[in-house]
């Protein structure tokens, strides 16, 4: 196979395109921390009933999260708790903003593909709604031309996301990335998603090009679809200090995180055929761009 076929490249987007886990570790971590001094409740009790209410809804980023905390909920005296803790929901608001940005080289290197007529397919398995906050906090609407995401998480009976969230609903929207859903519920490394977003875009396999920075689900799912695979190990996380939070709060089952300790261990169980060791552009010449 000749570099030169490549027409596509599908990217993972949270850890590959921006440092998703630095924002979420920095704005839930000061969040917790406001929620702790100002409720009294402690942070294990916190940590503790928050991942059940993650597991609950199958997400790290739930939209209603304080109000359906049980502990904050006393603690609160019958105000609803975004209310009653104020500073917890500044905290977790200017972290997230402030820390959302893509990593360096991302806009230049996907510019570069489209102006050589390669088209940019984002596949992540983030809820809809802030994957395109995202997308649009970092400028990537427009860059990225089809963005396939999970469908958003249900609401409690009687909430709705007009009512928490501050601007209607058109602010939210991507405006130039065309956006479909997979199906709820299919995660990778299941190749068939990724086999049926390329073959609705009218690619084949052998002229795709994936990235992505999880070996255990990116790598190996590109493996399994027979799709030219790249690991960005400039995204792994996995060793930070404040990944134990995550791991403490997280919508994954146990048996999930040990299997991801397994991976990202000594012994690898998958090698990937590419590696962006530093930075994302080390991609282009992979797609036979210099
Ligand atoms: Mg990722």
């Amino acid at each position: 196979m000749t570099r030169d076929l490549k027409r596509v490249l599908v990217t993972d987007l949270d850890n590959t395109l921006w440092d998703w886990f630095s924002a979420w570790n920095a704005s839930f971590s000061a969040m917790l921390e406001a929620l702790e001094e100002d409720s009294g409740v402690p942070r294990s009790v916190l940590e503790s009933e928050i991942r059940i209410l993650h597991q609950k809804y199958a997400t790290t980023e739930y939209s209603n999260l304080l109000s359906e905390v049980p502990s904050l909920l006393d603690a609160a005296g019958g105000v609803e708790p975004w209310r009653a803790f104020p500073r917890a929901v500044e905290a977790l608001r200017r972290e997230r903003r402030e820390r959302t940005r893509p990593y360096q080289g991302v806009l230049e290197s996907l510019s570069a593909l489209k102006s050589a007529g390669i088209s940019v397919i984002a596949y992540t398995e983030s809820l809809a709604y802030w994957t395109m906050w995202r997308i649009k906090r970092t400028g990537l609407d427009g860059i990225i031309d089809v963005l396939y995401s999970a469908p958003d998480h249900d609401l409690p009976k009687g909430k709705s996301f007009e009512r928490m969230r501050s601007q209607p609903e058109e602010a939210y929207a991507l405006e130039r990335t065309e956006h479909q859903h997979v199906p709820r519920g299919i995660l990778k490394p299941n190749a068939q998603v990724l086999l049926t977003i390329l073959d609705s875009a009218g690619f084949k396999p052998q002229e795709a090009v994936y990235i992505g920075d999880s070996l255990m689900k990116d790598v190996a799912m590109a493996q399994e679809a027979h799709v030219t695979d790249v690991h960005a190990l400039y995204g792994e996380v996995q060793q930070h200090p404040g990944y134990d939070l995550l791991r403490r709060v997280t919508h994954w089952t146990d048996e999930d995180v040990e299997r991801e300790r397994r991976y990202v261990g000594v012994a690898r169980p998958i090698t990937a055929t590419h590696t962006c060791r530093s930075e994302f552009a080390e991609v282009l010449p992979i797609l036979g761009l210099a």
